[in-house]
């Protein structure tokens, strides 16, 4: 039995030659925002305070704000009058949003902006009495709380072949939207199909796929094929993440992993790794398992794009951090930096954020 142990423990340590790691992965803006901006609300409220979803979808992300008093709820109406509440990045209904700002609660928005953008061209093409065909996942709260702006005007479409389902006449006018964190490949094969039904479609400029899903599958396409297996580090829920492994195995990744951390990796990956994760997985979960993985002839960082996008803060959260800074002690960072309302709010990465979470005491 210790033998076996042995040689198992030998084989992985001498059998990964080489990580290519993927440039952009991990955090975006819109996640980098979002984790900030409950990060405040933790600081700000004594617990609990209530997020409506997963802040985003990542167990670990999520974890450390349960931790931290954060309590998690699909309806609104489970939160008491008067408590902090958050909405998450994926956005949210109207109609819960509405809900959600009734009997005294504090709301704090984070809907990430790019999805803010979807919403508003839901409405406007409904308005203009579009048939909008919304291209996303059932289920998915970023495509439950889009299509709810305009339900009459909207079809979910998941694939080319439920477009059959859609009632297109010669007066139609359609319009062709998406979820933000779809693969390239299953958002372009119903575009091509609709535009076969549909020659006058119309759609947003480049799509509504965001630059940070875009970007993370462009940085994984680069390593992809020079990989003999390839790691996506994030969460099963995370749209963009399991995109991410479409995308791998359409570029022929004869192996293909999704992992929420270290500890899942298989003691068999050999010569080429190829790592990236989600645009909800932060960089600590990646470098962990860069550390596991041990390659003996070192690791390649492969960059496509300089990603520099910042989100500042939500409008309400900007509100709050101005009328409660004179009152509150807001105290120092791990490393000894004072923290200040939003004064230093782009340079602040969320991870040190979410590290000085994680550490009790490191809030004075
Ligand atoms: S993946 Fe794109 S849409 Fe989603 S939070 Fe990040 S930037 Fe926003």
């Amino acid at each position: 039995m210790q033998y076996r142990t042995l040689f198992k423990a030998t084989l992985f340590v001498v059998s990964v030659r080489r990580v290519l790691v993927a440039s952009p992965r991990g955090f975006c803006a819109g996640v980098e925002m979002a984790i900030k901006a409950l990060s405040w609300m933790v600081r700000i409220f004594p617990p609990p305070i209530y997020c409506y979803h997963e802040i985003v979808h990542n167990q670990t992300v999520v974890e450390s704000f349960k931790a931290k008093g954060v309590v998690f709820v699909n309806d609104v109406n489970e939160v008491p009058p008067n408590s902090p509440l958050m909405l998450s990045a994926h956005g949210t209904a109207p109609d819960v949003e509405k809900d959600a700002a009734l009997n005294g609660r504090v709301v704090v928005n984070a809907v990430c902006p790019l999805v803010t953008k979807v919403h508003h061209e839901v409405q406007v093409r409904a308005n203009k009495g579009y048939t909008i065909i919304y291209v996303g996942h059932v289920g998915h709260e970023e495509a439950v709380g889009t299509m709810a702006v305009a339900p009459q005007a909207v079809h979910l479409v998941e694939k080319p072949e439920d477009l059959a389902y859609i009632d297109f006449t010669s007066d139609t006018k359609a319009a062709l939207l998406a979820q933000t964190t779809l693969s390239q490949d299953e958002w372009q094969s119903v575009l091509e199909k609709a535009r076969e039904i549909q020659p006058e479609l119309w759609m947003p400029g480049r799509g509504d796929l965001c630059f940070a899903t875009t970007n993370r599958q462009a940085a994984l396409r680069s390593i992809a094929t020079r990989a003999d297996s390839v790691v996506v580090v994030g969460s099963a829920n995370s749209s963009n993440t399991v995109a991410l492994t479409k995308v791998a195995i359409s570029m022929g990744a004869a192996r293909v992993l999704r992992i929420n951390s270290a500890e899942e990796l298989p003691d068999d990956l050999f010569g080429t790794v190829g790592v990236t994760a989600g645009a909800s997985a932060p960089e600590d979960l990646v470098q962990e398992v860069i550390a596991k993985l041990s390659p003996t002839e070192g690791v390649e960082e492969v960059k496509v794009t300089l990603e520099d996008e910042y989100f500042p803060p939500p409008r309400q959260l900007r509100e709050l951090l101005r009328s409660t800074a004179g009152a509150l002690h807001l105290g120092t960072m791990s490393d000894g930096a004072q923290l200040s309302p939003l004064g230093d709010d782009r340079q602040r990465p969320a991870s040190d954020t979410l590290a000085a979470l994680s550490h009790q005491g490191t809030y004075s």
